[in-house]
């Protein structure tokens, strides 16, 4: 499928180091040169904003989607090609979900993890057939891309299952491999045949 939006869940936060907010920054520029529209949660702030702000800059699209309750707290971005208040934090991802060809986590919190596993759950169950995968800047993810592999070694998760979930330390390559992206057909349970 053709990567035209892309949904990138990341930070409210803009991290301790420097590098979060510079992936971030690069990701929306070169998103911007390849026609790539973002999809992400509308705030201006942390590597929310700072994705934002990149793609704008660059001339590329950035659409928000960010719930009434928050609007506040997360300073909404006043300056975004679309901004989409909704009345619930289930329809903001509803929405970021419906209008994404592909859906990657940059450095956060439980916020983003919580939004990329989400998704990719439902890539398990079949629901939907776009890439997911983590930007793993610096080695954020490094301990949570282990943890995945022993919960395969366990057989909480199959192999198949884990390798949807793409990790990727540079941007390019990450973008390149979300566009080859085809999904597998693999039943759910694990040790009970097809479902
Ligand atoms: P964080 O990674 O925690 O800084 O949050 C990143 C984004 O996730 C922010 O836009 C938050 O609004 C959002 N978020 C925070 N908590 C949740 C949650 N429980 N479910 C879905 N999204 C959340």
């Amino acid at each position: 499928m053709a990567l035209r939006n892309l949904c990138v869940y990341c930070g409210s936060n803009p991290g301790r180091q420097g590098i979060y907010l510079e992936a971030a920054r690069e990701l929306g520029r070169i998103m911007a040169e390849r026609g790539i529209g973002l999809v992400y949660g509308g705030a201006s702030v942390g590597v929310m904003g700072a994705i934002a702000d990149a793609v704008l800059e660059a001339g590329g699209r950035a659409v928000g989607v960010i719930p009434e309750s928050l609007v506040r707290k997360e300073l909404a971005h006043g300056g975004l090609t679309e901004l989409h208040v909704t009345g619930s934090m289930h329809e903001r991802k509803r929405l970021m979900a419906d209008r994404a060809d592909g859906f990657l986590a940059l450095p956060g919190g439980a916020g983003t993890l919580e939004e990329i596993f989400e998704v990719w759950t439902w890539a398990q169950l079949g629901d939907h057939r776009k890439p997911c995968g983590l930007y793993n800047v610096g080695g954020y993810y490094d301990g949570l891309a282990q943890f995945l592999d022993h919960a395969a070694g366990e057989q909480f998760l199959k192999p198949e299952h884990r390798a949807m979930l793409i990790v990727e330390d540079d941007a390019r390559r990450l973008l390149e491999r979300f566009a080859a992206y085809e999904a597998p057909t693999v039943p759910k349970w694990i040790g009970r045949g097809e479902t």
